[in-house]
This record gives C-alpha cells, structure tokens and sequence, in this order.
C-alpha cells in the first residue's frame, strides 16, 4: 500500500455518513474508540434496512407472493455476497448465516464437537481466545472426554509457533484460533496454524471476528474448515453472523438448530434435512440484517479493504506511540506494523481501566475497560483488567489526541 492511496482514504466524507458521530455528550464531541467491540453504521446499510421494511418485507422462502420472493432473492443472494468477500469458493452452500461470531462456534463446537471428539482427543486452542471459542471448547471437552489445550503467548503478545508445532500431534482433532487477538491485537499466522492442524488431519477454526472487519480476508490462501465474523464489527448490524465451513464438511455435520426451513420431508416418525446452508437455519432467519449485511460489504469494498487496514494500521501506530511515550503507560501486543490490528490495549499506573473508561466518558471518549471476554489471557498479563482503544474507518489523529489527554486528566485526578 503506497502512502500516496493511503492518503486519498478520505475520512472527513466517511464521517459524514455515519450520523451517530455527530452525537454530543457534555458539550463535546463523541470520539467512538469502542469499534472492536462494535462499529457504528452508516446511511447506506441504515438506508437498506429501512429500504426492505418499507418495500419488501415478508418471510423467506416459503411464499408465492411478490414480496415473499424478492425478499427470498434478498436474502439467498446475501450469502453469495458474503462468499465472494472472503473468497468462499464453494458459493452459497459454504456460508450459514448466524446471530454472531460466538453462535458459529457452539454451531461447530455441538454439531461437529460432541459427535465427533471422545476421550483420547485433543482440541489446541491459544492463550488469546476469546471466550466465544475458548469457554464453548473447554465444555465440549467436559461433555466428551477430549483434553483442551493452549498455545502459549511469547512476551510481546505473539503465538509461539513452535509451541504449536510442539503441541498439535495426530491426537489432536480441532485447532481453534483468533486470526486478530481483540485484547492484544496480534495479528495472527492463520495460514501457518492452518497448516500444521492439517499435517495432523486436524480441522481449524479461525476466529475471524476482529479480522474481516478491517482487513482483506481470503479463505482459499487460508484454507480454514471453519471460519466465523460477526455483522456488528464491520459497519453492518447486529443480529447477523457468519460461519464459513467447507462444503464436504458441513455435508456431514448434524443440524444444530431443528424447526421449519432445515427440513426436506418430515413424517411422524423421520426427518430428512434440506440442502446447504439451509440444513443449518433453521426458523425464520435474520432477513433485514442479510440486507444490511450486504450493504455494509458494499460499502467497505467501495472503500477498500486494502485502505481500511492501512488506515487502521495508521491508527493503531499513532495511538501507540503516544501511549508508548508515556512511562506510567503498558501496552499489551506487539509493536505498530503488519502483527498488530487496529486497536491498542493499555492499562495506567494506579488507576484501574474502568475508572480511566469512566474519565474518558466524561470527555466523551468511548474506550471499552474491563477483560474483553479474554479472563485468561488477563490472568497471565498478570492484571484483572485493561482499557482498549480501537478504531475504524472513521476516526482520526486528532481523536486519539483526545484519548491522551484524558489519559493526563485521569492521572492528575488520581495522583
Ligand atoms: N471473537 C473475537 C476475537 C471477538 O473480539 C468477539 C467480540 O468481541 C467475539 C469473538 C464474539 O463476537 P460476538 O459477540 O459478535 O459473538
């Protein structure tokens, strides 16, 4: 990416679509530091949404009428769209629309987890899960017998791979790993871990949930089993997730939900399941959200995902060096660069991370404090909490300018 296309991302014109950033709290300006736990919207995904309820709102499937089908042809579409944005090359087939990131995981985890594993396996997760995949693992494991064990973090917040060389044998039955770690912001090897659960004929799963949102994603170059994000991260609505499964696997995989729409023939007595992805939703789906959802790839696309991770790149470096220069300051994570996402996890001196998120509120700066759902990877950090700074599209140096000085009016306040 040459500085010259990174500078043409023109946020002064993203701003002005996302209408919420022009709230105000205590005369100032909101300054929205919490995208990592969710982005705002713009017009165009909020137009959509508002655009289906008033013209073509009905159930899916299951209607002759105009309406039932457009919105039919909506929705079905919706997952072609998703497949093309993460380079799904199986199509529609390979993408179950879920309600989150956190819901792809227990699909796979009681689908393919509770038939599949028993006493002798293993499941390799690391010390930066979330507890999206880390807690829903650690129970299939309870409820079969299967040991669940941890890639170990170096130092600098980076999987140490040759722990995963180490710790992935042909006992091991399922890798799960973050591709972006939302506490630390390590960016990690996917391709690699893909490849060693492979060598052991183990599946992987990847937690792509803070890596789509701001970076290009492409699943054939990954080769992931199974592959889960979440709506609500990248600038689409919340309510609607995806998991990616490769079709051959999906085939054979249980239903996890069962009602109306999984279904080809039911009897009193037998039920046979419909065709991918369909097998996997079932009930009347996130409709309006498939919309948005497509509407918020669109509009991410049109920007560029290239730029969007350069710029969240750019974000991410200037934050941390402002926070590196001050000594009573930790950050978590690698350093500013290509293994570091766009947020920044830090803790101050003497002052514990919800009474700095609390200072920052008064400012109007929205930061998230707190364990970030990664209670073990506080653990070992050694703290029970830290405050996190993320950023998107939309926000600026001079936003991070204003986290530091409420970072000098929290130490002031507490010195
Ligand atoms: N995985 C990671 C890395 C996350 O950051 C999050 C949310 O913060 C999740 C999973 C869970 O996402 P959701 O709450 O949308 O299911």
């Amino acid at each position: 990416m040459s500085q010259q296309n990174l500078e043409s991302l023109d946020v002064g014109a993203i701003r002005e679509e996302f209408p919420i950033l022009q709230r105000e709290f205590n005369d100032e300006q909101l300054v929205y530091l919490d995208n990592a736990a969710t982005t705002q919207t713009p017009d165009p995904v909020i137009d959509a949404m508002s655009d289906y309820y008033r013209e073509y709102n009905a159930n899916v499937h299951r209607g002759i009428h105009h309406l039932s089908q457009e919105a039919s042809i909506a929705y079905e579409e919706a997952h072609d769209r998703v497949a093309e944005f993460i380079g799904a090359s199986g199509g529609r087939e390979e993408i179950v629309f879920t309600k989150n990131t956190t819901e792809a995981e227990n699909l796979v985890a009681y689908s393919w987890g509770l038939n599949e594993l028993g006493p002798g396996d293993e499941i390799v997760l690391t010390e930066m899960e979330h507890h999206a995949s880390l807690v829903t693992w650690q129970q299939i494991g309870k409820r079969t017998g299967a040991d669940v064990k941890y890639i170990r973090i170096d130092e600098d917040g980076r999987l140490d791979m040759d722990h995963a060389r180490e710790l992935v044998t042909d006992d091991t039955a399922m890798v799960s790993a973050v591709h972006v770690s939302n506490t630390l912001g390590t960016v990690n090897p996917v391709s690699d871990l893909v490849e060693i659960a492979h060598d052991h004929d183990a599946l992987a799963f990847i937690d792509g949930a803070q890596a789509v949102p701001n970076r290009p994603v492409d699943l054939e170059a990954i080769d992931a089993d199974f592959y889960a994000f979440s709506g609500h991260k990248m600038a689409g609505p919340t309510g609607i997730g995806a998991l990616y499964g490769k079709k051959e696997i999906l085939e054979e995989m249980q239903p996890y939900l069962y009602g109306g729409d999984m279904i080809t023939k039911v009897t009193f007595e037998e039920s046979t399941w419909n065709e991918l992805p369909w097998k996997f939703e079932a009930g009347t789906p996130q409709i309006a959200e498939a919309v948005g959802l497509v509407a918020a790839i669109d509009y991410l696309e049109e920007i560029g995902m290239e730029r969007i991770e350069a710029h969240e790149e750019e974000m991410a470096r200037y934050a941390y060096e402002q926070l590196a220069a001050e000594d009573d300051v930790e950050i978590y994570g690698p350093e500013p660069g290509p293994e570091r996402g766009g947020l920044v996890g830090f803790n101050l001196e003497g002052v514990h991370a919800h009474d700095l998120a609390s200072i920052m509120n008064d400012h109007a700066v929205a930061i998230r404090a707190g364990d970030h759902c990664t209670q073990p990877l506080h653990d070992k950090l050694g703290v029970a909490a830290s405050a996190r700074a993320s950023f998107y599209v939309y926000n600026t140096k001079a936003e991070v300018d204003k986290l530091v000085d409420a970072i000098d009016d929290a130490r002031q306040l507490f010195s």
